[in-house]
């Protein structure tokens, strides 16, 4: 590990100056991903701002009617909130998927967005990579590509995104709210992760020195919801590929009809990949094993599968249709709910 300095941030908008004002300075959260990164010599930062003393870590009702998440609050904290249970349950089941028992005790709600890739030759310094050190080149085409992408990749990174949470968000249309050198600003998480084109160092569209201060979720939706995880073990591994969707359906006309769907899909992207193209065949469809799966082809007409990953687009397929069935039919034999939850 190279030396740096350590500075503990008192307020979130001197955090932001102590790092806007070194280019080589970076926040610390719960160090969770970032003191692997210090060990590995994946992160060389010069200094180092902790900004675990900064109040950051209420859950708080919105006006509209949404929730706001400090992004300090701890992910098993936001795990077991009452009101994310209740209101947002994928969002619960995404947050408990992740990781162990101990990881969420001490990981944030912001550092879990920004994690980075957990592509093995990213970690593996001895190896090419692009993410790591433009231009070296990619070491995982051509190599072992199980946890890789099938959808947006590049030339220059096949890498996915690994956060569990970030999925869900991205189905709930969650807001990130950051604080830079200008001010505040708000940003869809649909759009605070990147595909990675030919900058694949480039996570995120968050400028050097932002620091997010809060998740901010919408109003709860009607309808059916959950998040599903497919991993090679039980517990404690990254997803292969997971489902975070919320589905409505209009059970007062002569056949069930489906109101509105919302999904996105995690491990198959160097982003949350909100399956646009999906919930355009679903919405206004009957709910059966048809439309269900010309939904899943319909997103996954775009796949480019590497030679180590071609099963997750039949795992991807299965995965989406499954989830849609037990949705819908929740959702039908509860249409007088707000939101249920169901379970794997
Ligand atoms: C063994 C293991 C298994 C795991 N399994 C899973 C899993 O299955 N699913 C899953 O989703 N995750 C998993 N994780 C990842 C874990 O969830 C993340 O490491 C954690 O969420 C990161 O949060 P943190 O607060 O510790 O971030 P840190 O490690 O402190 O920071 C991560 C990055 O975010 C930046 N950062 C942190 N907070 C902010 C902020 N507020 N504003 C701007 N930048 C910020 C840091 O500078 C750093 O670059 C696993 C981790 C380990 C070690
Ligand atoms: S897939 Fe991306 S992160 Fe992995 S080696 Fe290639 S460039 Fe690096």
């Amino acid at each position: 590990m190279n030396p740096f300095d350590y500075e503990r941030a008192a307020d979130a908008a001197g955090a932001v100056t102590t790092v806007t004002d070194r280019p080589d300075a970076v926040f610390l959260a719960g160090g969770t991903n970032l003191v692997d990164h210090l060990k590995l010599g994946v992160a060389e930062p010069d200094l180092v701002v902790d900004i675990n003393r900064l109040e950051l870590t209420e859950v708080e009702a919105l006006d509209d009617g949404g929730l706001r998440i400090g992004a300090m609050v701890r992910n098993s904290d936001a795990a077991a909130d009452p009101r994310i249970r209740r209101d947002y349950p994928m969002l619960s089941r995404a947050l408990l998927s992740g990781a162990s028992g101990q990881l969420r005790n001490a990981a944030t709600m912001g550092g879990n967005l920004l994690q980075r890739t957990r592509c093995v030759y990213f970690q593996d310094t001895t190896t090419p990579c692009n993410k790591r050190e433009p231009g070296s080149g990619c070491s995982a085409i051509g190599g072992y590509t199980r946890y890789h992408a099938i959808l947006g990749a590049s030339a220059d990174c096949v890498a996915t995104h690994p956060s569990d949470m970030a999925v869900a968000l991205t189905a709930l249309d969650a807001t990130v709210v950051v604080l830079g050198a200008t001010g505040e600003r708000r940003i869809p998480v649909t759009e605070l992760h990147r595909l990675p084109g030919d900058r694949p160092e480039q996570d995120t569209v968050l400028e050097h020195g932002e620091l997010i201060t809060a998740l901010e979720l919408p109003p709860p939706r009607p309808g059916a919801s959950t998040y599903r995880k497919i991993r090679d073990r039980a517990s404690y591994a990254f997803a292969l590929v997971s489902v975070a969707a919320r589905v409505d359906v209009d059970t007062a006309g002569p056949a069930p009809v489906i109101r509105e769907a919302a999904i996105a899909l995690g491990g198959v992207a160097h982003k949350p990949w909100r399956a646009g193209a999906a919930e355009a065949v679903l919405r206004g469809a009957e709910p059966n094993q048809e439309t269900f799966l010309a939904a899943a082809d319909a997103e996954l007409e775009a796949a480019e599968p590497l030679a180590g990953n071609r099963f997750k687009v039949q795992m991807t397929r299965g995965a989406i249709s499954t989830v849609l069935a037990e949705l819908t039919a929740a959702a039908a034999t509860t249409a007088e709910s707000t939101t249920e939850d169901t379970h794997e």
